[in-house]
């Protein structure tokens, strides 16, 4: 399967900066001569939606959200449901972001709703786990992410795990490679352990800090299929960049 390249661009930017990114992420990943060795995805705030599809154009890279409500519709004032993003072109929806789990208090449980929700609205969520420094510190990592992993996802599972180490996240502080080895392998073990063969398959991206400097390195690691890459995927040249050191299928 070929690594997955998702630009998350969090609450950045207004509807003019959006529509300019995503024509350049387009136009770099429409003009690569070779093509690029990846899948690529941008998932810009609910409200640009619909420009960026516009602007993306019949470019292959694919749309998402950034969060997603658990029920198709109703009295939930502010919220989007996962149909609303199906309708305007999203293919993708990032949930459980650690932004998300600390800001609005979001459960494993309520993840695991909004899993099965973007599924049966057609969406392939990017359900996303990781540990704080201070958890890193007291050696809980894996037993943090083993029960994020085991409450977030519903089994069956169809989408992609992106494991993000909170300390790693718009820090500057990315993972070493070695840090990443170890946790990949670990949650590929345990996606086996509660998947049987289906776990052996789920892509496994990582996201923290990830930037072009460091994305062949951390893209090389085993089992990393991927990255969910904040601040970098605001700068196209950045984002295309750490594309092309992704590796194909
Ligand atoms: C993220 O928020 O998902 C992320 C990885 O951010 P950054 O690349 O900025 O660390």
């Amino acid at each position: 399967m070929p690594q997955l390249i998702a630009g998350n661009w969090k609450m950045h930017g207004l509807a003019a900066d959006a529509v300019a990114l995503a024509k350049a992420v387009a136009a770099g990943a429409a003009g690569l001569p070779t093509g690029l060795p990846c899948e690529l995805l941008v998932c810009p705030p609910f409200v640009h939606l619909t420009a960026v599809a516009h602007a993306l154009g019949g470019a292959p890279v694919a749309l998402g959200g950034q969060d997603c409500h658990q029920a198709k519709q109703g009295a939930h004032t502010g919220d989007i449901s996962a149909p609303m993003l199906r309708d305007v072109g999203a293919k993708w929806v990032i949930l459980g972001h650690s932004e998300r789990r600390q800001n609005h208090g979001e459960t494993d449980e309520q993840v695991r709703e909004k899993v099965l929700a973007a599924v049966e609205a057609g969406l392939t969520p990017i359900v996303c786990v990781g540990e704080t420094a201070d958890q890193r510190a007291g050696g809980q990592e894996t037993e943090v992410v083993g029960w994020q992993i085991a409450g977030s996802l519903p089994k069956p599972f169809t989408g992609v795990v992106a494991y993000e180490p909170i300390w790693a996240i718009g820090t500057g502080k990315n993972a070493t490679e070695q840090d990443v080895a170890t946790m990949h392998a670990f949650i590929r073990e345990e996606l086996v352990r509660q998947f049987a063969e289906a776990g052996a398959d789920i892509r496994i991206l990582y996201g923290g800090s990830v930037r072009p400097e460091n994305a062949t390195s951390l893209l090389a690691v085993p089992h990393v299929g991927g990255a969910l890459i904040g601040g970098a995927s605001l700068k196209a040249n950045d984002f295309l960049a750490i594309a092309r050191a992704a590796k194909g299928g």
